[in-house]
């Protein structure tokens, strides 16, 4: 058996600070990733942890008064502690204090020591406490640390070094052989526009008598080694590097996750260090966006930090986890809000997926005895098995791309199919006529058969709901169709005759204004309701209309039309808007623009492409006198996806 493997990391997080929504995001994510692609086959191993060295952890220890090692205890239990809220399956939970990752660290070190491409020297800078670092005159703001605001102290010191810039070219090559070596690819570019520049060595040593946490550099006592150079290795520590049997296994298929702020430590430093240690490079890094707080940045000192487990116990940790996966496309920056989880609960799953499950099941219990029928196998209605097939085609092409919400969207198109199909055929009816048994038969087993594969498809993203249709449907969760796409992903598979289970709502609806009524009344503004005649609306009417900003990412003109330009634009998903500017606008005068569109506008087809809103325009006159169009405008500066109010 020749499975692929794939091995799936988090970074390992930082231990001065609590678990937050970006954690989650992160570990949720990897853990999607993970059981999707144990659903398409692979031998699949899965770690995430904590990094628990350095001088910002001595400072927070400090502050609370407790020794390095208790601080570090406390919080990697509090990480380790929110995951099952999360439903994550992790292999392995690693430590950078754990025995084995410091002796790992301790042969890398002196492997590359021994191989000439670590070496000592007098360096003189100026050094950030917050980012452990020195950092260089150009980065500077004002004669300031950007990230924290406090001016940089001058310190000399002998310290050891890492030949990084030796291996610049080699990784220019490897990135460029390697489009998905670093995804997605607005991230690559960063990477190659910064190795653009001479790569300097790195400083990957403190002086013990200034920093005594950490791990000791193996050829000098004096030292401890920099936080970044002992955190990387721990993917190569957990899976048993150098000659474990998991290490030969997995390391081929390692694929990292990790989010924006720690692009250059593992796209620069890590590959780097793999090429000096002789090992191989990891396979993918996957980086991802920044989540706002009601249109904010996290941060502690707004208060708005978002904490897992309370979000857990507010929505419901499928809710939750569908939300995150679907809301944000990744690799982009995404809002969360209260309001934002709430209507995805109530839309996408409480209407859209719990009612089309609990019609079904219950149509089957009343029209069959709870018993699922036999299909007719000369009836040649093929509306929800086609679905169903393109939809696992488009799902699985998707998650396997990190396109998490679209391949939601994926899924989310059969469901809307699926219900349709419940509208148009009526099975009501059908059980009032005798006459039509085998037709109403073969309509209740094509909706139980499309349940079973909405339960397989969405196994990785909500695994409790996935479990609570397939016990609703009367599967076993270790059925051999419930395990593999491979194996389950085909029409037809669920067996006439199966016994339906009495099942609880998927999910209960929020109700908004029980939500509303137990926050601390906010004072509503005075409601005028005056006639203005003519045609006024009133404000509920125009806080319908969704306006927001997209930023034009392609522009072409539509084939056989002289007016249509078909746009693509992220607002913040990525989406296509057909616009009839052609006769006013070049298409590459657009990309990269802001403009304004109406974002809920009802989908249309034009010329046969799907248009998903509408661009804002304004008519003119030309010197000439013709009319034309020109585009609503918003500032550079203003974030894709924003609402217009
Ligand atoms: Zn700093």
């Amino acid at each position: 058996m020749n499975r692929k493997t794939t091995y799936i990391t988090t970074p390992i997080y930082y231990v001065n600070a609590q678990p937050h929504l970006g954690h989650a995001y992160t570990t949720v994510v990897a853990d999607t990733y993970s059981r999707f692609s144990r659903l398409r086959g692979d031998d699949v191993r899965f770690q995430t942890g904590t990094d628990e060295h350095g001088d910002k952890i001595v400072e927070a220890a400090a502050k609370e008064q407790v020794e390095p090692r208790q601080y570090v205890d406390n919080i990697s239990a509090m990480f380790r502690d929110t995951w099952p809220l999360l439903t994550i399956d992790y292999d392995r939970f690693i430590r950078t204090t754990d025995e084995d990752h410091i002796g790992v660290v301790r042969h890398i070190l002196q492997k590359v020591y021994d191989s000439g491409d670590i070496y000592f020297d007098e360096y003189s800078g100026l050094y950030c406490t917050g980012c452990e670092r020195f950092l260089i005159e150009r980065e500077l703001v004002d004669g300031k640390c950007p990230d924290h605001l406090v001016e940089p102290k001058e310190i000399t010191e002998q310290n050891y070094f890492f030949k990084m810039s030796k291996y610049q070219q080699q990784l220019i090559d490897h990135i460029t052989n390697n489009p998905e070596f670093v995804t997605p690819e607005r991230y690559r570019n960063e990477v190659l526009s910064f190795l653009s520049d001479p790569l300097d060595d790195l400083c990957i040593s403190r002086p013990a008598s200034r920093l005594d946490w950490g791990i000791k550099l193996p050829f000098d006592e004096n030292y401890v080694t920099y936080v970044w150079f002992d955190a990387l290795i721990n993917y190569l520590t957990g899976i048993g590097y150098p000659d474990g049997e998991r290490f030969a296994h997995y390391w081929a298929g390692a694929e990292h996750l990790i989010a924006k702020d720690i692009l250059k430590p593992h796209a620069i430093y890590w590959p780097t260090m793999l090429m000096a240690a002789g090992a191989d490079l990891y396979q993918k890094l996957h980086v991802h966006g920044y989540w706002n707080v009601d249109e904010t940045k996290m941060s502690k000192s707004l208060g708005n930090v978002v904490r897992p487990a309370q979000l857990v116990e507010d929505f419901g940790v499928d809710t939750f986890r569908y939300f995150i996966l679907r809301e944000m496309s990744f690799g982009l920056d995404a809002s969360f809000s209260s309001d934002a989880i709430i209507a995805r609960n109530n839309a996408d799953l409480a209407n859209d997926l719990g009612n089309l499950f609990s019609r079904s099941v219950s149509m089957i219990e009343k029209y069959c005895d709870s018993v699922l029928p036999e299909p007719d196998g000369t009836d040649s209605d093929t509306v929800l098995k086609d679905a169903a097939l393109k939809m696992i085609r488009g799902y699985a092409q998707h998650m396997g791309d990190f396109k998490f919400h679209l391949g939601l969207q994926a899924v989310w198109e059969f469901v809307g199919e699926a219900n349709r199909y419940i509208v148009v055929n009526e099975p009501w009816a059908l059980a009032r006529d005798e006459s039509r048994q085998v037709r109403l038969h073969t309509v209740m087993y094509n909706l139980g058969e499309s349940l079973r594969l909405l339960a397989l498809v969405l196994k990785p993203v909500m695994p409790g709901t996935a479990e609570k249709m397939m016990h609703g449907l009367g599967i076993a969760p270790g059925s051999d169709v419930m395990q593999t796409l491979e194996r389950g992903g085909e029409w037809g598979l669920s067996k006439p005759g199966t016994a339906l289970q009495k099942s609880q709502s998927l999910f209960p609806r929020i109700d908004v204004k029980k939500r509303k009524d137990a926050a601390p009344a906010k004072p509503k503004p005075a409601q005028k309701k005056k006639k203005n005649g003519g045609g006024a609306i009133e404000f509920d009417q125009f806080k319908a209309v969704d306006l927001r900003v997209a930023r034009v990412v392609a522009a072409e003109r539509v084939a056989k039309s002289d007016r249509l330009l078909k746009l693509s634009v992220l607002a913040p998903e990525e989406r296509t808007i057909v616009s009839g500017i052609a006769g006013s606008c070049q298409p590459e005068d657009l990309v990269g623009r802001n403009v304004v569109i109406v974002a809920n506008l009802k989908p249309v087809k034009l010329m046969g492409i799907l248009s998903e809103g509408m661009v804002l325009t304004a008519e003119y006159k030309d010197e000439n006198g013709n009319d034309r169009l020109t585009l609503l405008a918003a500032d550079q500066s203003v974030k894709p996806g924003s609402r217009i109010a």
